[in-house]
C-alpha cells in the first residue's frame, strides 16, 4: 500500500449517512456495537448552538431504549456549552478530546466498560472524528454537516 492509499484508508468511514437520525440501531446491533461516541458540532447540532434539535434528541433516546450507551467527545473549547449539551443528552463527556488522537476514544470506551471493537463513533470530520475512530479500532460513521454554510469537509 502506498502512502496515499494509507492516508485514504485512515480517513475512510465504515458507514456514511446523511444525519444521525438515519443511523439504524438494528444495523449497529448486528455489528455488535454497544456504545457510541458522538461529535457535537455539525453532527448533533449546529456549531455554537446550545439547543439540541429534536431529531438528534429523539435519535439518542431511541438508542438508549435499544440498550445503546452514548458518550460525547468534542474538540470544542467551550466547556460550559459542552456540559450543558451532555446534560441534555444524558451522557458523559471527556474534555478536551484531542481528536484525532485515539487516547480519549479508548478512555471513553473504558468508562462505558465496552471493548473498542464494540464501539462506534459518529462525526462530520474525516481528519478528526473518523481518523481518530479508525485509529482506536471503532466502527466509524460519517454524517453530513448540519450547518451547510460551512461546506468544507476536512
Ligand atoms: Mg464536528
Amino acid at each position: 500500500m502506498n502512502i496515499l492509499e494509507k492516508i485514504a484508508q485512515s480517513v475512510t468511514p465504515d458507514m456514511y449517512v446523511h444525519s444521525v437520525a438515519d443511523i439504524d440501531f438494528n444495523i449497529l446491533k448486528e455489528k455488535n456495537i454497544q456504545g457510541i461516541i458522538l461529535d457535537l458540532d455539525n453532527t448533533i447540532l449546529p456549531w455554537k448552538d446550545y439547543n439540541v434539535p429534536e431529531s438528534s434528541l429523539n435519535w439518542v433516546e431511541k438508542g438508549k431504549k435499544a440498550g445503546m450507551k452514548f458518550f460525547i467527545l468534542s474538540n470544542t473549547i467551550h466547556t460550559k456549552r459542552l456540559s450543558h449539551i451532555a446534560q441534555t443528552l444524558g451522557c458523559d463527556y471527556i474534555h478536551p478530546a484531542f481528536k484525532p488522537q485515539p487516547i480519549n476514544y479508548l478512555r471513553a470506551a473504558r468508562k462505558l466498560n465496552i471493548s473498542p471493537k464494540n464501539m462506534a463513533c459518529v462525526g462530520d470530520q474525516l481528519f478528526t472524528d473518523i481518523k481518530g475512530g479508525n485509529k482506536a479500532g471503532f466502527f466509524t460513521v460519517l454524517v453530513d454537516q448540519i450547518d451547510t454554510k460551512n461546506l468544507l469537509k476536512i
